[in-house]
């Protein structure tokens, strides 16, 4: 059911004309649904729930949550039962993630948004593995610790897209001293030096060998443009890398939008951690990307 994760180089004449070697980590490619980190994510809350005898899982997240769609498989896969609060209204036509959860059964509570930010149990859920929203969380970094696990070469970067900084955070913590670990933000911030999301990393690492990149965001959290969705159509093209539109579209042309700016040294050698997502394209009108 889970695969081993396949490394593939990157082809472009531009990472050799640069004297650079570039690789990717292809986690979309380990599970048709549970989208390549979410599973890492949520490894150790399925271990600690089916010790525990808990009757399933229970997390939180927004109407198109990778995350709980993820955590419904996984919770099918391994006899738990699935439930989610979701923010906001439920919707009188439900979107693709949304269907999808609840034909994989999962138990779906809608909440006001001032209810969700609470994050209460909900009475009738007590025995119920409490994943926090995203599947943020020391377990959820601990799982995402073992990707790196997957790979050997001597990498001097390894770059991942981050949400809420939990699967960089496991990165960071299983990565050599002298590797760089750099995260490509999906979220828009205002403050670039000091916000959550950097304080979240802080807190969950002893190392400093990480860096954080703000600017690829696109317009924010799953906005797009024409460029984007271009750099996406050219490169499945070139390379067969299907990405989405939310994360690894906007991490993959980070990459490149570095590396035409001089930002890696000579000799680097990059490690592209792809966690999957490509569900979240179904959001897309049919026709935007080729390989839909
Ligand atoms: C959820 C998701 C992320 C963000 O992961 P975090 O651990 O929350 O930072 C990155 N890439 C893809 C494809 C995702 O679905």
């Amino acid at each position: 059911m889970y695969k081993k994760p396949l490394i593939q180089t990157l082809r472009s004449r531009l990472f050799e004309t640069n004297g650079i070697k570039a690789d990717t980590l292809r986690l979309d490619l380990i599970h048709p649904h549970v989208s390549g980190n979410k599973w890492y994510k949520l490894k150790y809350h399925i271990t600690e729930a089916l010790a525990a005898g808990k009757k399933g899982l229970l997390s939180y997240g927004g109407a198109w949550s990778n995350h709980l769609v993820a955590m419904a498989f996984a919770c099918n896969e391994m006899g738990l039962r699935p439930a989610a609060v979701i923010r906001g209204e439920e919707p009188q036509v439900y979107g693709p993630a949304l269907q999808q959860m609840k034909d994989l059964g999962m138990e779906l509570v809608f909440v006001s948004r001032a209810e969700y930010k609470d994050k209460i149990i909900l009475p009738g859920y007590e025995d119920y593995q409490v994943v926090p929203e995203g599947g943020s969380g020391d377990l959820g970094i601990k799982g995402a610790s073992e990707i790196l696990k997957e790979v050997q070469g001597d990498y001097s970067h390894i770059i991942c897209a981050v949400g809420t900084g939990t699967t960089m955070a496991g990165i960071v913590n299983s990565a050599h001293h002298d590797q760089h670990v750099m995260g490509i933000s999906a979220l828009k911030v205002g403050d670039t030096t000091n916000n959550e999301l950097l304080q979240y990393i802080r807190a969950h690492t002893t190392k400093n060998n990480y860096s954080m990149q703000f600017g690829y965001h696109f317009g924010g959290y799953a906005k797009r443009t024409d460029e984007l969705i271009e750099f996406m159509n050219r490169l499945y093209a070139e390379e067969k890398i299907p990405t989405d539109f939310v994360y690894t579209g906007k991490l993959f042309y980070a990459v490149y939008n570095l590396l035409l700016s001089g930002y890696f040294p000579h000799n680097s050698h990059l490690l592209v951690i792809h966690s999957g997502g490509l569900q979240g394209n179904r959001g897309l009108p049919s026709g935007t990307l080729d390989y839909q």
